[in-house]
């Protein structure tokens, strides 16, 4: 199932994609009008009436009439994990780190999924980091291997846009990965059991439609389930939370020269599956 956030002008509402439209379950039982992370929490339960209704198809709408927005409007916490492809390392000129590599994003960076990357103003260095996003569903603390893959709700699409120099002026990145509008995913959750295997989706990004990101979920270093047991070890997971899985070689910072981004440039992450995110730059504020 792939369910999203959406709005036609008023509140945000909760729909089902079925190919090229939307059904939106949150009109027909107002119990299912809470915002997506209820719905996760609460997903065991209400799962089936979700199916029936979708099954439906009442009040369908055309995807192009509605505006998707972030599928979980402000997520409790947001982790990434950094080095996490050997052609990203290499071009980092890093070493493949004996232990995984975590920072976080603040939840105020999430945005939607063709929402604007803003570029501050005295901003140069804006980059982008096309990414598989795991949401976590039931979570939960000391997860092994097998029971992480059971902990997963579903997969979206996500940039992990950067600011560099803020990045790598202190040893922190938090604050360079955590500026508003730069953690954009979407454009959906595509629900974990159309996932058989996410560890064989190829990712893709492009800016103005240069490829410039090309590989596959297959080449992580440490997989899903390696950083959800890792992860668990030290944080409790939560139904919403994300998970950003790392990001391949190609990023605008290993370019000869740099090529980072600018206002009116249109970056497109797409992942098999999931779909695909497509955010425009702009200035401000
Ligand atoms: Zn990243």
């Amino acid at each position: 199932m792939k369910l999203a956030t959406f709005t036609v002008g008023g509140a945000a509402e909760i729909g089902v994609v079925a190919g090229e439209a939307i059904i939106p379950i949150s009109r027909a039982a107002p119990q299912l009008a809470g915002p997506m992370i209820d719905l996760i929490s609460r997903w065991p339960e209400l799962r089936g009436e979700v199916e029936r209704i979708a099954a439906a198809g009442a009040d369908a709408l055309a995807l192009t009439a509605v505006r998707l927005e972030a599928p979980i409007r402000r997520p409790g916490k947001i982790m990434a994990i950094g080095l996490n492809y050997a052609d990203h390392i290499a071009e980092s000129g890093m070493e493949t780190p004996p232990h995984q590599v975590w920072f976080s994003k603040a939840a105020t960076a999430a945005s939607g999924p063709f929402d604007p990357i803003m570029i501050p103003h005295g901003a140069a260095a804006v980059d982008y980091e096309a990414e598989l996003v795991a949401v976590v569903g039931s979570g939960g603390r000391n997860l092994s291997k097998a029971s992480a893959q059971t902990a997963v709700f579903g997969y979206c699409v996500g940039n992990d846009a950067t600011e560099r120099a803020w990045q790598h002026r202190t040893s922190q990145w938090v604050l360079g990965k955590s500026f508003d509008s730069h953690a954009p995913f979407g454009p959906w959750i595509t629900t974990a059991d159309e996932v058989p295997d996410p560890h064989a989706l190829g990712v893709r990004c492009s800016v103005n439609g240069e490829l410039r990101q090309n590989s596959n979920t297959k080449n992580l270093v440490f997989n899903l389930w390696d950083q959800i047991e890792h992860l668990s070890q030290a944080m409790t997971l939560e139904p919403g939370d994300l998970i950003f899985t790392g990001t391949p070689g190609g990023v605008g910072a290993a370019m000869k020269p740099m090529r980072f981004l600018q206002p009116g440039d249109r970056v497109r992450v797409e992942i098999d599956t999931l779909g695909a995110i497509e955010n425009p730059c702009a200035r401000g504020p």
